[in-house]
């Protein structure tokens, strides 16, 4: 439920509880008393409702809001010239309408392509007898080769994994071998080449260097030393290791966030979620911090400045939506949101203006910090993070459980993620008002599968950002 801490860091705390009808209402109430002291209050909460139409697309109260800004704004001496421009701009309409949340799908270009990066080449895979064979074009260090075994307790499968740095023309190749379900090649990171070898049964993979050639066997054999395996309960080391995630679970102490079916708390859930997540990434080799690991509050704005001081490649922040009790039974879905000054572009001149304007609730983040967030390079990586995160979670819970709703990746200009200095994506995990999502999502199983596909997400962005 972001709607609610986006109003807490831009205005008041009491302001949030409101629809955008009652602060209309409460404003102009204000601007019929003749207390300056009201016509601020006023224009407060005139501004408050603009920024709100920018995130709904409310055009109608947009016009309301700019014409509360411009009418307060003069009887205040203040410098409004720019609301009454983008007035004039706009279609005049008198009668202030309900939003329409409408959900904004941003695809993805699949047509990048792979960068290689590495300065040894992989020229030809086979079976060579019993031996599966790897010729390099050049010598191979025992450096460049990473070995470590998974095992899905699920599936019951083994995964014999190397990960050598290295690349390959084609971009994935699958090997036959009569006994062994499956083995896979492919380009796993720009500079990485992955080799998986997968059986539902315990296999003995050993592997031997010679030369420019990396020769692997899978079964007993004395010519072939050991490969030294990590196993699931060390985490395997990976080469993207250096990789640092801030995961930031919305809400907690005094701030339940949203309260839905059977008074389940969204602060509760999210902290589970981010915590399932964290020892996922951390058994994948990530370093994973969290804004808070206990239901403690945390002001909105430490939980953005805390992932910038970690220096984090990326912030996810994990909410759960609620909708008022009517719609409990319509509304339900995984959402991601990431942070953008919409495609309009219009939403970035607000932002600019609302930093150089005198709304004092803006003043901690500092101009240049904000202007910051809102940098392409940001936009297009949060873009892309959001698509995989959604991504990773409907394929790991449709897996396994039916009706999961795809509700979209959405931009916005969401004052949430504002003031992170790299790609940052808020992540709703479904509504604790629908009676049906309310139940999974307190269920440990249903987090789990959450948390798994978010990390398949968080993997599959960097594999594709490297
Ligand atoms: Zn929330």
């Amino acid at each position: 439920m972001f709607r609610l801490l986006l109003l807490s860091f831009v205005f008041t705390l009491a302001l949030s509880a409101l629809s955008d009808k009652e602060i209309v209402k409460r404003a102009n109430g204000f601007m019929q008393s003749s207390n300056k002291s009201n016509h601020f209050r006023a224009y407060n909460d005139y501004k408050n409702l603009y920024l709100r139409s920018i995130m709904s697309e409310n055009e109608s109260l947009k016009v309301t809001s700019l014409r509360g800004i411009v009418k307060s704004g003069n009887k205040l001496h203040i410098d409004v010239s720019q609301y009454s421009n983008e007035l004039s701009t706009l279609k005049p309409k008198s009668v202030y309408t309900k939003p329409i949340r409408k959900p904004t799908l941003v695809k993805k270009n699949t047509s990048k392509k792979l960068k290689i990066k590495s300065s040894h080449k992989l020229k030809s895979i086979r079976f060579i007898n019993d031996e599966l064979v790897l010729e390099f074009d050049k010598k191979l260090s025992t450096k460049q080769i990473n070995y470590f075994t998974l095992y899905d307790p699920k599936k019951k499968q083994y995964r014999y994994v190397f990960d050598i740095h290295a690349s390959m023309l084609t971009s994935s190749q699958t090997i036959r071998k009569k006994g062994i379900k499956r083995i896979k090649l492919a380009q796993y990171t720009p500079s990485t080449l992955r080799l998986v070898i997968e059986d539902t049964k315990k296999l003995k993979v050993n592997y031997s260097k010679r030369g420019n050639l990396l020769a692997l066997r899978v079964g007993d054999s004395p010519r072939y030393k050991k490969a030294k395996a990590i196993t699931k309960t060390r985490p395997p080391v990976r080469l993207d290791r250096n990789k640092v995630l801030v995961i930031d679970a919305g809400h907690g102490g005094k701030d339940p966030g949203a309260v839905g079916y059977r008074k389940y708390r969204e602060k509760v859930i999210v902290l589970s979620i981010a915590k399932k997540l964290k020892t996922i990434l951390n058994s994948r080799g990530y370093k994973v911090y969290m804004t808070r690991d206990r239901d403690k509050f945390v002001k909105l704005s430490n939980r953005t400045k805390y992932a910038n001081k970690k220096n984090a490649d990326i912030f996810i922040s994990i909410h759960a939506n609620s909708v008022p009790k009517r719609n409990a039974h319509k509304a339900y879905g995984v959402e991601c949101y990431f942070l953008s000054p919409s495609r309009s572009g219009r939403a970035k001149k607000v932002a600019a203006k609302e930093n150089s304007a005198d709304l004092s609730d803006m003043n901690f983040y500092g101009k240049q910090s904000f202007l910051n967030t809102l940098n392409n390079h940001n936009i297009i990586a949060s873009n892309k993070l959001a698509i995989d995160l959604q991504r990773g979670m409907l394929g790991s819970l449709k897996k396994t459980y039916k009706n999961v709703k795809d509700g979209g990746v959405r931009e916005g200009p969401f004052w949430v993620l504002v003031g992170a200095q790299m790609p940052s994506v808020l992540v709703e995990v479904g509504f604790v008002s629908n009676p049906k999502e309310a139940k999974r999502l307190v269920n440990s199983s249903y987090q789990k599968k959450l948390a798994y596909g978010l990390a398949n997400g968080v993997e599959r962005y960097f594999k594709n950002s490297q």
